[in-house]
């Protein structure tokens, strides 16, 4: 038997504990995979603690993503030995996930790991970088921020989604101010690349619809009042990529720097990005995360920590990212 973290009924209520499984127990799925790291991300921290709905069938392995080495494989795909990564797909929603020494996946999920990164610094980057990623592609193809351009900003930037982005539209060339609530991160988030700060608070306050146009375009994983913000300053025809709701799932905006600045709100969701995307996401982190500055974003906590993790990261006060070991 394995350990893994499971969510099951507790009187009517999802609950959260570390128990015992064997091979037996897993989805019958067609390739095992033994798993080295997964990762902490905010989704993990709400269905580790049930603050969040995560897990919409029990009982649930939590843990959205998940790295290692392959066991078996039923699929023509993917061999014994193969190195792979998934992010998303539904793990821990509808899927067991990451929190566990050994999982059945299906196929089509799996990435394979790029050369350039082994399965710890794969999770260091996990589904917030990866969902990074997303969003600086998402940018770029819009087209309004350039090289030495205007700023593009990045709200929770001393976070997992943040700290990734900064440091991908710096590599990339693009002037990054950063906006945190931790002054503490500065020196950090100034050595990913960010050249340029807003308080949080500032981005918190309620504005007029149309505002000085500041940011070229941006990366929000705040949501709310600092989302509309960023719209409200944002250039004409320029774009916001928005992937969170840390601060909020409200969007208490209006339609007018839309209807007025032709600036576009782009959604991205990270679960059930195709494979394309997914593949074009991991290049670019395989290409430009520099890996002093990976290794400067993620720390490696046992999986027996996660109880108190998931609180740490709600409360806001986990910087960059966190990986775990599954084995610990
Ligand atoms: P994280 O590491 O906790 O980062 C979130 C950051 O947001 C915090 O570090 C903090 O940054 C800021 N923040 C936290 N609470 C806040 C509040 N009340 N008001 C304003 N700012 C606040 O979490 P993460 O894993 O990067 O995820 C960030 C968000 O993106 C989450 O909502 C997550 O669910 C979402 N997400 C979505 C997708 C997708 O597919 N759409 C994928 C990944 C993540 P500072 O300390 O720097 O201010």
């Amino acid at each position: 038997t394995f350990t893994a973290f499971v969510i099951d009924d507790v009187d009517g209520k999802p609950k959260g504990g570390f128990k015992p499984l064997s091979l037996s127990d897993l989805p019958d799925h067609d390739v095992l995979v033994e798993v080295a790291y997964s990762t902490l991300n905010y989704k993990d921290g709400l269905a580790v603690s049930g603050k969040g709905r995560i897990a919409r069938k029990l009982p649930m392995v939590a843990g959205i993503d998940l790295a290692g080495t392959v066991v078996e494989s039923r699929s023509a795909d993917w061999k014994a030995g193969d190195k792979v990564i998934v992010n998303g797909w539904g793990l821990s929603e509808t899927q067991w996930g990451g929190y566990s020494r050994f999982q059945r996946v299906k196929p089509e999920w799996l990435t394979r790991l790029p050369d350039v990164f082994s399965a710890e610094e794969a999770m260091g980057i996990g589904t917030a970088g990866y969902t990074a990623a997303l969003c600086v592609d998402a940018l770029e193809d819009w087209g309004t921020i350039q090289p030495g351009g205007k700023e593009v900003l990045v709200t929770g930037a001393a976070g997992g989604v943040g700290s990734v982005a900064v440091a991908l539209l710096a590599k990339a060339g693009y002037p990054v101010t950063a906006s945190t609530g931790r002054p503490e991160t500065h020196e950090y988030l100034s050595g990913l690349g960010a050249t340029g700060f807003i308080d949080r608070a500032a981005l918190q306050e309620k504005g007029p619809p149309l505002q000085k146009e500041r940011w070229a375009g941006g990366v929000d994983s705040v949501g709310g009042i600092t989302l509309v913000n960023a719209l409200s300053q944002t250039v004409w025809g320029g774009a916001i990529a928005a992937c969170g709701l840390a601060g909020s799932a409200d969007l208490p905006g209006t339609v007018l720097p839309h209807i007025l600045r032709s600036v576009t709100l782009i959604g991205v969701d990270s679960v059930a990005a195709p494979a394309a995307r997914r593949e074009r996401a991991w290049a670019r982190l395989a290409r430009d995360l520099d890996k002093d500055h990976l290794k400067a974003m993620y720390t490696v906590e046992p999986m027996s920590k996660l109880p108190e993790l998931a609180g740490q990261i709600l409360a806001g006060r986990v910087r960059g990212r966190v990986v775990i070991d599954v084995t610990a």
